[in-house]
């Protein structure tokens, strides 16, 4: 039983032994442990300090490198300044902790528009009234994260007063200099245009000079007068053009015209001075292009007349050719010549001002160099460009492109069909021969070129039969006729024979020499149509027009009619008086608009001769044309006239201001100086017309 005892009382002293004793050994165990782990904590915390220096050291670092960059920077929460440095500070004249907790701002002088950038943020700039003076700041702006879930907004500025600065003097500087341009340019427009009075006077006395019937030395000096004056008006033409696109007075008209005719016009007008020097200058308009199309067709006609005339001016031998065609949704005009060409690096140049090449001092090669820079500048006014190709020694091409608005009255294009017609073109003229060919072959009719007689020959020997033949004249007197001669003997009716205006006058008639017909260079598509088209039987010539137009005048349109003539320019009065006397005319003249209202006046009471038609000069002294018109249209109302005096204004300016001007104070017309003798013409025509008819009625 005792040891029964004692063996639980040692299990009972085991029990409770044990875990106290298992405490001690694993305290003496930790204990052990925790003396190893001190050196290590004792590292730790240096590297902690070291960090903490470290960090300490890269936010100066950083704060300083902010403020060097010389940024604004300024955080605030709401209204309230949480952060500040010391730039944005130094616009209060303040330090960053004054700042910090206040609700500071700068007056605002000026601001720009905001722009929203990527991500939210927004920049803007702004002109404040800062503590150091006006400082114009570009900010941009985001919103940042604060403590405690807040949005802060950050701006971060730079001063831009330095470049605001210079871009003011920038745009100062330039109105200055376009104040200056525009100043130089109504200065060039007002002395060209002063220049053109005088100028068309001297003109104008030579013409007469030359109708009193000088002896041969004379008339060669009035011709030599009437050329220099022709250049000088040419070069004060240029300069007024020039003057008036760049001060930005010209102004385009938006009008119906004739395409077909203003190409042709222009063409026949090149070419005496091109055939002088033995070139061919041919046209060509493509079949597709519409015959009317909307546009300025006086300013269409002077970028040809320019480009038209540089290229028969520079070209000594060849041709010039002038077409037309469509190419997408824009007009494409094209100038092509043979002459010296012009070198690449030049293509550019020659469209500045008064730019020119040296061709080698060709004669009469002068010019003022504006010729090219008012045809760029009138291709840009009417949204389109010109460019220059060349290939230098062979020649040069001119390409104007514009957009192309057809008419909507646009005839349909009457386009024959000769599918079953085979024609020969005999011509050594590339551009021609070229311009004929496809003008033929838009008929459906096939074409064979030949350059020479003897091709020629062999063409009309060859196995496709030859249905009619289109001889040059260029080829030689001689080989045409014999052309001629071959055509009819292969049983060819059409064979017609294509003659210069001057070619013409020597060449006798078509028909003797075995022609069926004849066409004057450049040829019109229209003629060449008819020509061809009518079976090229026997046919009488193409109308001469210039004797057409002589016979006109021989009638003298203007018999028993009484003009008046308000002019206050002696010379300008003169000359239309003389030009009105030729027409049959008597011409009364009044000095100012008082004279002629009084002139008029007396007519309409009977004390003077009826007058037929009055012309107002628009700027007179004591009263002006319009004020003249007025008043005559003011007085034949208090008269109760019936029938109003034809009022006529002639002014240098023909502008659409002008015009609607002259209009609306009563005129009936509007007239350019000098004198266009055609209109004065229509107008004399009609007048002598009326008053047969009220005779006869
Ligand atoms: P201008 O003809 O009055 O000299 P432009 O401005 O019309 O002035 O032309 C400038 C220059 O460009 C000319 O002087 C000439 O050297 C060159 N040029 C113009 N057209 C041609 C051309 N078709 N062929 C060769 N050179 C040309």
């Amino acid at each position: 039983m005792a040891s029964s005892i004692w063996s639980w009382l040692a299990l009972a002293f085991a029990a409770l032994l044990l875990p106290a004793v298992g405490t001690v050994l694993w305290l003496l165990r930790q204990r052990g442990g925790l003396r190893r782990q001190v050196p290590a904590l004792a590292h730790d915390a240096e590297a902690l300090n070291d960090r903490l220096w470290s960090l300490a050291d890269s936010e100066e670092r950083y704060r300083s490198l902010i403020e060097a960059q010389g940024d604004l920077i300024v955080r605030r929460d709401g209204a309230r300044v949480v952060y500040a440095n010391r730039a944005y500070a130094a616009l209060f004249g303040a330090g960053e902790q004054d700042l910090v907790g206040s609700e500071m701002l700068l007056p605002q002088l000026a601001s720009r528009p905001v722009l929203l950038l990527e991500g939210g943020a927004r920049s803007f700039d702004e002109c404040l009234a800062t503590y150091e003076g006006e400082r114009w700041i570009s900010w941009v702006e985001t919103a940042v994260p604060g403590p405690g879930g807040r949005t802060l907004i950050q701006r971060v500025g730079r001063d831009i007063s330095a470049r605001i600065a210079s871009e003011d003097a920038l745009v100062e500087a330039r109105a200055r200099a376009e104040a200056a341009n525009e100043a130089k340019s109504r200065f060039l427009a007002t002395v060209s245009h002063e220049f053109r009075t005088p100028l068309n006077g001297i003109l104008g006395m030579a013409d007469l000079l030359t109708d009193t019937g000088p002896d041969a030395e004379q008339a060669t000096y009035v011709a030599a007068l009437r050329t220099s004056g022709e250049a000088l008006l040419a070069l004060v033409d240029d300069i007024l053009d020039f003057a008036k696109v760049e001060a930005g007075k010209l102004e385009l008209v938006e009008e119906p015209f004739d395409m077909v005719q203003l190409v042709e016009t222009v063409a026949e007008l090149m070419a005496p001075r091109a055939q002088a020097k033995g070139l061919e200058l041919a046209a060509h308009i493509a079949p597709a292009l519409p015959a009317r199309l909307v546009g300025d067709r006086d300013r269409l006609r002077q970028v040809l007349l320019n480009l038209v005339g540089n290229a028969v001016k520079f070209t000594e031998a060849g041709g010039v050719g002038l077409s037309l065609a469509r190419v997408g949704e824009r007009l494409e005009i094209t100038v092509a010549d043979t002459g010296p060409g012009i070198p690449a690096d030049r293509l550019d140049v020659i469209f500045g001002e008064f730019e020119q090449l040296d061709h080698g001092g060709a004669a009469g090669q002068a010019g003022t160099g504006l010729g090219l820079a008012i045809v760029r500048r009138l291709a840009r006014l009417m949204g389109g460009e010109v460019r220059a190709e060349s290939r230098f020694g062979e020649g040069a091409t001119f390409r104007v492109t514009l957009p192309l608005v057809a008419a909507l009255d646009a005839p349909e294009a009457r386009i024959p069909h000769w599918s079953q017609h085979h024609v020969l073109l005999v011509s050594p003229a590339p551009f021609a021969v070229r311009f004929l060919a496809e003008t033929i072959r838009a008929t459906g009719a096939s074409v064979s070129i030949a350059g020479t007689a003897e091709v020629a020959r062999a063409k009309l020997a060859g196995d496709n039969p030859v249905t009619a033949v289109l001889v040059d004249h260029a080829l030689g007197d001689a080989p045409a006729k014999e052309l001629a001669a071959a055509a009819a003997a292969a049983g060819i009716r059409a064979c017609l024979i294509l003659l210069s205006p001057h070619a013409r006058r020597q060449f006798g008639s078509p028909q003797e020499a075995g022609f069926s017909g004849f066409l004057i260079k450049p040829v019109r598509t229209r003629s060449l149509y008819e020509r061809l088209g009518s079976g090229l039987e026997t046919g009488p010539s193409v109308v001469d027009e210039p004797a057409a137009r002589a016979a006109t005048q021989a009638r003298l349109p203007g018999a028993g009619l009484t003009v008046l003539v308000a002019e206050d320019n002696e010379i300008n009065a003169l000359l239309a008086m003389r030009t009105l006397e030729r027409c049959g005319c008597t011409a009364i003249w009044a000095r100012d608009g008082r004279e002629a209202l009084r002139r008029v006046e007396a007519s309409f009471a009977g004390a003077a001769q009826p007058l037929a038609l009055a012309l107002l000069d628009v700027r007179m002294p004591m009263m002006t044309g319009l004020d003249c018109a007025r008043a005559i249209r003011a007085l034949e109302k208090r008269l109760g006239r019936a029938a109003m005096l034809p009022l006529v204004a002639v002014t240098a300016n023909v502008s659409a201001a002008d015009r609607a001007a002259a209009f609306a104070a009563g005129m009936d017309d509007c007239l350019a100086k000098p004198l266009e003798r055609e209109a004065l013409l229509r107008w004399l025509e009609r007048l002598s017309q009326s008053a047969a008819g009220s005779l006869s009625a």
